[in-house]
């Protein structure tokens, strides 16, 4: 029963890709391509849109990139440009609007040259935390996102649906927690692999509804215990750049040595999961603006309240080693690692800090450092 539902929520994106087709066709819906946690997806559903992920996983566009794009540059900003550039994302070509942020360099710059192929908006978004003026600037970049979408789309955005879209993805957000929260479980009842399935796959979807319904029925299913229980195992929290279907060798490679991939801290997995709207205050796009701001994405500094959830990740997932990701040329989150080793061990576990890009190359060596890990462990 579990098998099938996760089947069938990995075929939301060749469906989404027919809907979306459809819905262009027939009912002139917009599209909006999205690149970043950041992106209050809200004020897209709020403007009649859909927002797709267009995040590049795989590895198949790179070379067209590095036509155009640095060698020594992040894999994931290479992989999205090389998609654009190739055609061969259909939720690219498809997309009316394209929305990325000034997170890194490297994307913020990318953005740029983008822009030769798509409209593309741009979010300034700020990099202190702590200062008021830092949080008014990114309020106002809120508000602008919604200004061009009103232009963009030829629509009229009301602070009603605003509301309504905000509902409509705190449920979906609470949900997916709900999913990944009974990992705490041991052994756990979902591998790495099928959370990466649930977090990336519904980043594709045309109907949030649907989406919601087919969470529910999922975390149903494993409330109910109807599923294949797999066996104990070393249990391992992943954290660092995001991983998505096409970059995720490093959960297949841990898990198929045993180990259990059992959370996910980053942007494809617990980063955001928390982060509910305020709907106490009555400006929504201020509430979008706090709930957005508090992403603990490297970008940030300082970017505390990623050491905080990661603390409390490691005790509520009763986890026995942390893995950090980084992908090459990625400097914030590689810098950052240091400050993440130090809290992991300070814990009294093991933590394995690999740095990869998206090919096949480095398996062998992965495999050996990942195996490493769980000899230590005592797998
Ligand atoms: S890691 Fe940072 S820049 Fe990358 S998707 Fe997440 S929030 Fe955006
Ligand atoms: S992984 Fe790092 S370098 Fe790559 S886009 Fe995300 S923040 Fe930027």
């Amino acid at each position: 029963m579990l098998e099938k539902l996760l089947e069938e929520f990995t075929q939301l994106r060749e469906q989404t890709m027919m809907e979306l087709f459809h819905d262009r066709e027939a009912k002139k819906k917009k599209v909006v391509g999205i690149y970043c946690t950041y992106c209050p997806e809200e004020l897209i559903l709020a403007a009649g849109a859909i927002p797709v992920g267009l995040c590049g996983t795989r590895e198949e566009t790179i070379s067209a990139a590095e036509q155009v794009l640095p060698r020594n540059l992040c894999p994931l900003i290479k992989s999205s440009y090389g998609f654009a550039i190739t055609g061969k994302c259909p939720f690219f070509y498809f997309s009316d609007l394209i929305i990325g942020e000034t997170t890194c360099d490297g994307k913020k710059k990318m953005f740029e040259i983008m822009s030769s192929l798509k409209p593309v908006h741009v979010m300034q978004l700020p990099h202190l935390r702590e200062a008021d003026a830092a949080f008014e600037l990114w309020i106002a970049e809120i508000r602008r996102l919604g200004a061009r979408l009103e232009v963009a789309l030829g629509v009229k955005i009301s602070d009603t649906a605003i509301w309504e879209a905000v509902g409509i993805i705190d449920r979906e957000r609470k949900m997916v927690k709900a999913i990944c929260d009974l990992n705490q479980q041991d052994p756990p009842p979902l591998s790495g692999l099928d959370l990466i399935n649930i977090t990336w796959s519904k980043g594709f979807s045309s109907d949030r509804r649907e989406v919601l319904r087919r969470l529910t029925q999922i975390y149903e299913t494993l409330e109910g215990g109807n599923y294949t229980h797999r066996k104990p195992g070393p249990r391992l929290l992943l954290t660092g750049c995001p991983v998505g279907m096409g970059s995720e060798k490093v959960i297949r490679l841990t898990e198929e040595q045993g180990g259990h991939v059992v959370a996910m801290e980053n942007c494809t997995g617990y980063k955001r999961l928390e982060l509910q709207v305020d709907t106490s205050t009555s400006d929504p796009y201020e509430a979008l603006a706090r709930k957005y701001y508090n992403i603990p994405c490297s970008c940030m500094s300082p970017n505390t309240y990623r050491l905080e959830l990661l603390e409390r990740m490691i005790n509520d997932f009763n986890v026995d080693g942390v893995i950090d990701l980084t992908w090459q040329a990625c400097h914030t989150y590689n810098v950052e690692a240091f400050a993440v080793g130090r809290m992991v061990k300070q814990k009294g576990l093991p933590y394995l800090h690999l740095e990869s890009d998206y090919s096949s190359g480095d398996l062998g060596n992965l495999q050996v450092r990942i195996e490493a890990l769980l000899e230590l462990i005592g797998a």
